[in-house]
Parts: structure tokens; sequence; C-alpha cells
């Protein structure tokens, strides 16, 4: 692993920034991941100069690619810039001012994404509360309303939509070095978990996870699409920050089971969003009761109801609750979501019912004022 950042940086001295300094030399590399045929580093810059290192940057992706044991490389350039206002999908759709630049901490304007109207993040404040599945079927349910739907799964440390949507296919490249997204029950999908093998270690730092996150928003030919849904990481450490950063958010929904444990948590994430200014459409209570496989009887093991009663002493919008219920998590397991797989259950119902509180809450975002920007120390 360590020959092959060496390679990299070889590499990397024969391609001279704009000024002429070689790309090693100018300070502006982060680390360079190198592991098993797959290489990832940014190059950070002003914003003012990033159309002079869009060329630089494509030479050294490509001098990267060309080296021997070199599968994939990824290339980012990082650098804020000031938003071009987002292309309207053409439809009836909530477009939120955040959509076309949500304000970083620091005031900064972040770039949206051509074509597409609003982006939301799926976060919760720890791991393992069913975020992903939340996440996909949301999307589902948002398609089944009639939008254009894109979904990208933003968690690097272990992305679930190849799983959860049986894709094992890798994008292929459209224009030379942008991706095309996957195509799923009318989903456009990406997910790190294409560009990466499932055992690949996850050795991602900070700037990688954000350097990758970039080039998946940026590089791949999502098209026009209403609502892009990110799934992003758990937790509400600093790459969750970064990110929430890094995309223009026109609003995020917290997921949480009932447990106490896990709405301290969902308290956090609620808190970290409100301090990136991101308006916090709502809370979904997942895993609320439980159906039971045999009788379809229905306890409330966790104690159900606990999202609902936190939502409203934040004053954050209750978005809905999801049984937990085993048919949820096999046909999570066997890739076919439960709206897409039973779209007339009562499963499904209730994720279309979130679905239409989400868009609600993104149609209500998008009147509210520009939020107000915080300048932070
Ligand atoms: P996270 O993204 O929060 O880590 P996942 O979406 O990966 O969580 O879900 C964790 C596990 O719980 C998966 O096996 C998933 O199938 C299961 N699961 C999620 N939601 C439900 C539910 N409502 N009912 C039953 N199983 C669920």
């Amino acid at each position: 692993m360590a020959n092959l950042k060496d390679d990299v940086l070889a590499a990397l001295a024969g391609v001279a920034s704009p000024d002429g300094t070689p790309l090693p030399a100018t300070g502006k590399l982060s680390e360079i991941v190198a592991g098993d045929g797959k290489v990832f580093f940014s190059i950070s810059v002003d914003a003012a100069a990033v159309k002079q290192w869009e060329a630089v940057r494509a030479r050294a992706e490509a001098a990267v690619r060309a080296l021997p044991g070199v599968a994939s490389a990824m290339v980012a350039l990082t650098a804020e810039r000031t938003a071009p206002p987002s292309s309207p999908a053409g439809r009836d759709v909530p477009r939120p001012s955040a959509a076309a630049g949500g304000a970083g901490p620091r005031g900064g304007a972040l770039a949206g994404i051509p074509g597409v109207a609003a982006i939301i993040a799926v976060a919760s404040g720890k791991g393992g509360v069913g975020k992903s599945t939340v996440a996909v079927n949301l999307a589902l349910a948002l398609g089944d309303l009639g939008l254009k739907v894109g979904i990208l799964d933003a968690d690097i440390y272990g992305p679930s939509l190849p799983k959860l949507l049986a894709i094992r296919e890798r994008p292929q490249i459209a224009g030379g070095t942008r991706l095309k997204p996957i195509l799923r029950h009318g989903l456009a999908v990406m997910s790190i978990g294409f560009l990466v093998e499932e055992e690949t270690p996850m050795i991602w730092r900070g700037p990688m996870v954000i350097s990758a996150l970039t080039q998946m928003l940026r590089e791949v030919e999502w098209g026009a699409l209403d609502v892009m849904v990110v799934d992003m990481p758990p937790g509400t450490g600093d790459a969750q920050l970064t990110m929430a950063q890094q995309v223009p958010l026109a609003g995020t929904v917290i997921v949480s089971t009932p447990q106490d444990l896990a709405l301290i948590d969902a308290r956090r994430g609620i808190a970290m969003f409100r301090r990136v200014n991101v308006p916090v459409l709502g809370i979904i209570e997942n895993m609320s009761s439980f159906i039971c496989p045999q009788c379809g009887a229905r306890s409330d093991i966790f104690g159900h109801g606990g999202a609902r009663a936190e939502a409203e002493r934040l004053g954050v919008p209750f978005l809905g609750e999801v049984p937990l219920d085993i048919v949820i998590r096999e046909t999570s397991d066997a890739g076919q979501p439960v709206v897409a797989a039973e779209p007339d259950s009562p499963r499904a119902q209730s994720f279309r019912a979130i679905a239409a509180r989400v868009r609600e809450g993104l149609t209500a975002a998008s009147r509210r004022p520009a939020p107000k920007i915080v300048i932070e120390a």
C-alpha cells in the first residue's frame, strides 16, 4: 500500500499546477488513500481558481489511472463556490431556496447540483436504527407521489444501497469522467459501495470522505430530479457535520427508534443540523411497534410514541412511524424494499404517509426566507 502511494506521488510530480508547480509541491493535496488498486485524494483550491484547476484534476486522475496496479482513481477538487441557480426539474416541485445553496457555518454558499431541485438528508444519531431502510423506502414513496427521485448513499463507512437495492453492476462512465447513476424502481442511485468492494477496509479519513461525496454529487449525471435523498452516515461527529456543510440541503429527516438512548442521539442530530442552518423536516419513529409475524398483532415492546413526544418537545414535526416488521427486514435483505415489493401493503402505506409529509415540509421550507447565516469563530 505504501508503495502504491509513493508511485502515485511520483506520477503526480509530472502533473503541473496552473502556475507550473508540480502538484505534490503545491501543498494542496489531501492525504492519498491508496489500497487494493484504488486511489482517492482531493485537491483543495481557491473557489476563484476552480476553472484552471479542473484540467489539473483531470490530468492528475489520468496520471494515477495509468499507473500499473491502479484499477480506479478518484480525484476531487474541493472548494467553496458561490451557488449558481439550480435548474428546476420542471414539474410541481418543492424548490427550497436552500437547495440552490444552503449556508455553511462560515456563511459560504454551497453550490447546488444542476437539475436537482431539492436535496434532503436522512440522518440518525446512531447506527442500526434503520436509517438506510427508511431512506430507500422514503425515496420510493416520494417516487410514487409522482416526483422524480434520486438516492445517494453517503454512508461511506457502511454503504447499504447496493444490498438494499440488489445492485451488483458498476456504474457506467459517461463523457470521459462522469458516472451514470444506476436506475432501480425508477430511482437514480449512486453509492460509494458501487466504487469499492464490499470487503475493502474502510480506511477513509475526513478529507477523503468529503472528496468522495463531492465526486458523487458533482460528477454523476443525475439528470433532472425533483428530490435527491441522501442517506447520511450515522452519528453526529465531524464527518457528518462536514457532510452537512458540503451538500446543499433543503432539509433533513431524523430517523430514531423509540428507545430513550436513540432519542438522545436523535436530539444531537437535530442540534447539529440546526447549527448549520439546515431545516429539520421532522422525526420518523422506526421500529415503532412490533407486528407479530404469526398473528399480525401489534405490541409496543420499545415504548412506542417516544419520537412523537420528543418531536413535540423539540418543536419539530413528527413525520410518522414505521413498525418493527419482519417483512420490512426480509424485503430489505432480499434487495426488494417493501414499498416496491408490496406497494399495497400497510407497511408501504406507512412510508407513503411519511413521504407526503416530507413533501409538504419541503414545500413549506421553500416558502421560508433563506436561513440566517451564522458566523462562528
Ligand atoms: P442503519 O442505516 O440505521 O444502520 P439499516 O437500515 O441498515 O440501519 O437497518 C438495520 C437493520 O434493521 C437491517 O437488517 C434492516 O433490515 C432492519 N430494519 C430496519 N427497519 C426495520 C423495520 N421497520 N422492521 C424490521 N427490520 C428493520
